[in-house]
């Protein structure tokens, strides 16, 4: 068992988790946050954010999760580079295994957020990073004037598509409906965009490429037709997966692998609260995923008032 035993500790570093972990730390709380990779979750690789309340002409993803990160820093919080790869319960105190060490605490919040989903079709995990991407400000530069298809039809789809559009010649959107599921305003700026055109009712059966992607395989699903397109990039936006691996078996899962909590965020196991998008029912913006950070550092803040 680790030497130090923390108050709380917040299993990751998005949105959700830095705001509980400046919420914990700003009342006095010894708080540690671990980020296996770089804080900000998602909003680290988006591009552009413009409707996170105060900023009126919208703030850059990378800027905005920078600044959470400082803020929760400035009050106390102890950010913890590593993986957590085991999380237990010993008598009231909670213990979490990263690849490095063993760290303990009094109470957990779990803010592990989600993944980008892959589609499952031949060639997408090896051809991974050689012309296959899940993120159009990670890898949107490497396109410059060449041909990329964008695959979803929600507001990632959109609005990474038309970012897509600052360095590609031509964005094909490939979506499995004839209607969008993208927000009015998104739908209306791709629609207006010169660069953009769409392939409705149509799926990715293959992709194909030896060293990187040359083309992808579409079925229409309505009319069966199979047709080949060529392209450099194939971008991959059809929703995201809970990051939940490490808590099944310790709290209770909804069968989409998402944590059940109460209204106060508690889990099934008391002192251990979930926030953002790994929790069921979770909204999926910035906004929201800050608010329940909020929302279960209070409750944490009751639970260890009343318990330790
Ligand atoms: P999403 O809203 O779940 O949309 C996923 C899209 O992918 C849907 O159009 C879906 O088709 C399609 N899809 C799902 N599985 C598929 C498959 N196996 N093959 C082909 N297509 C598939 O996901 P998202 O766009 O990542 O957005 C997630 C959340 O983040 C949403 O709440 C969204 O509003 C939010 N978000 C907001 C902003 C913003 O406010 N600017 C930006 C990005 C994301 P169907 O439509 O047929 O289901």
């Amino acid at each position: 068992m680790a030497k130090r035993i923390y108050d709380v500790m917040v299993i990751g570093g998005g949105g959700a988790g830095l705001t509980a972990a400046l919420y914990t730390s700003r009342a006095n709380l010894s708080t540690i946050l671990f980020e296996k990779l770089v804080s900000g979750g998602q909003i680290a690789s988006t591009d552009w954010v413009e409707n996170y309340p105060g900023f009126t002409e919208g703030v850059l993803g990378s800027e905005i999760a920078q600044k959470m990160e400082a803020q929760a820093v400035r009050y106390g919080t102890e950010i913890i580079y590593e993986e957590v790869k085991n999380l237990s319960r010993k008598g009231n105190i909670f213990e979490a295994v990263s690849t490095e060490a063993s760290y303990a605490a009094r109470a957990v919040i779990l803010a592990m957020g989600a993944s980008c989903r892959m589609i499952g079709v031949p060639n997408e995990k090896e051809l991974m990073g050689k012309g296959v991407s899940y993120c159009a400000t990670c890898d949107g530069a490497f396109f410059k004037g060449k041909k990329v298809i964008a695959v979803g039809g929600g507001d990632s789809a959109l609005q990474e598509g038309i970012f897509l559009t600052r360095f590609a010649e031509r964005v094909t959107i490939v979506h499995r409906r004839d209607k969008l599921r993208a927000s009015p305003i998104l739908q209306e700026r791709a629609k207006m965009n010169s660069k953009i055109s769409f392939i409705w009712d149509t799926v990715v059966d293959k992709i194909e490429g030896e060293k990187k992607v040359e083309a992808v395989l579409l079925r229409n699903v309505k009319t069966g037709v199979k047709q080949k397109i060529p392209t450099d990039g194939i971008f991959v936006f059809i929703g995201h997966d809970p990051n939940s691996g490490l808590a099944k078996g310790f709290v209770t899962l909804d069968e989409k692998g998402c944590i059940v909590t109460d209204a106060s965020l508690a889990t099934s196991v008391p002192g251990v609260f979930a926030a953002g998008e790994v929790r069921q029912g979770a909204v999926r913006q910035l906004v929201s995923a800050c608010g329940e950070g909020c929302a279960a550092a209070l409750a944490v803040q009751a639970f260890l008032d009343e318990h330790c």
